[in-house]
Parts: structure tokens; C-alpha cells; sequence
């Protein structure tokens, strides 16, 4: 089985902090797969450590250009977060994973919580929304 996982989840140092946490012990009962990690904000080409950021709204919104992703210096770091959606998008299409374990509360990979106006809210990351809108595949979070 193929599975893909944020990347962070499994200890690597892609957090925007620069903090590592260590694999997610409820991890370990899938890791005798094909793990394939990924991270949508590098794929942003936001770097680690970076500012923190944070939805203006729920990522619909953001999709569809009336809302924002902003930093804590208050830069619309949009385009970052859109094109790290769509390039994880891409890959997860030419993968083809059987399962995506995602890592809540992010404001890329929240499946159940995000991050609007710095606080957690029951919603998608703009990476899970666009995963979720464009694949049958199932999701899980951590
Ligand atoms: S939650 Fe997603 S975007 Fe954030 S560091 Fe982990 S893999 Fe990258």
C-alpha cells in the first residue's frame, strides 16, 4: 500500500518554527508501507523556519481569490499556500496513494481544524479542501 503522509508527522524538519516533533506514535502501525512524505509549504517555496501564518477565511475563499493567507508580519503569502495546494495536488495524482495522513490543525493540512484569524477552527486546510475536492482518496489526521 502507498500511503502519503505530511511530512512533519514523521519527524522531518519541515515545520514553520523550525521545531521538530517526534514521529506521531500513531504512525507506526503504517510504517511498514511505502511512506511518501510531503509538505505543501515547501512545496511553496516557504522555507523552514518561516513566519507563522494564518486563513482570513475558510480556504474556499482563498481559492477562489476573496480571501487571503497572511503571516504574522501581515504579507499575503497566498500565492505560496496555493501553489504548495496544487503541487501536492499534482503529485498525489501521478502517485496515486491508497491512503493521505494529514496533520491537523494546519493551515495547509488541517483535515478537521485549520487556522482562521490565529485561531484554531473546525475546517480544511487549503491543501486537505483542494485534496479533498479533487480525489476519492481517503484522508485521515493526526
Ligand atoms: S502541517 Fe503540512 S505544511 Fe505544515 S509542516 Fe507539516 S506537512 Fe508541512
Amino acid at each position: 500500500m502507498k500511503i502519503m503522509i505530511s511530512s512533519c508527522l514523521l519527524g522531518i524538519n519541515t515545520r514553520y518554527n523550525g521545531k521538530v516533533k517526534p514521529i506521531n506514535p500513531l504512525l507506526k502501525k503504517f510504517l511498514n508501507n511505502i511512506i511518501i512524505p510531503f509538505c505543501p509549504e515547501q512545496f511553496g517555496c516557504l522555507k523552514t523556519p518561516r513566519i507563522k501564518a494564518t486563513l482570513s477565511s475558510n480556504s474556499k475563499s482563498i481559492i477562489d481569490g476573496s480571501g487571503c493567507v497572511f503571516d504574522d508580519s501581515g504579507k499575503d503569502i497566498s500565492f505560496n499556500f496555493i501553489k504548495g495546494a496544487t503541487t501536492s495536488l499534482e503529485l498525489i495524482k501521478s502517485v496515486k496513494p491508497n491512503l493521505i495522513i494529514l496533520k491537523e490543525d494546519s493551515p495547509s493540512c488541517g483535515l478537521c481544524f485549520t487556522n482562521i484569524n490565529w485561531q484554531k477552527k473546525r475546517g480544511m486546510g487549503i491543501t486537505a479542501y483542494l485534496i479533498k475536492n479533487n480525489t476519492n482518496i481517503k484522508c485521515i489526521s493526526f
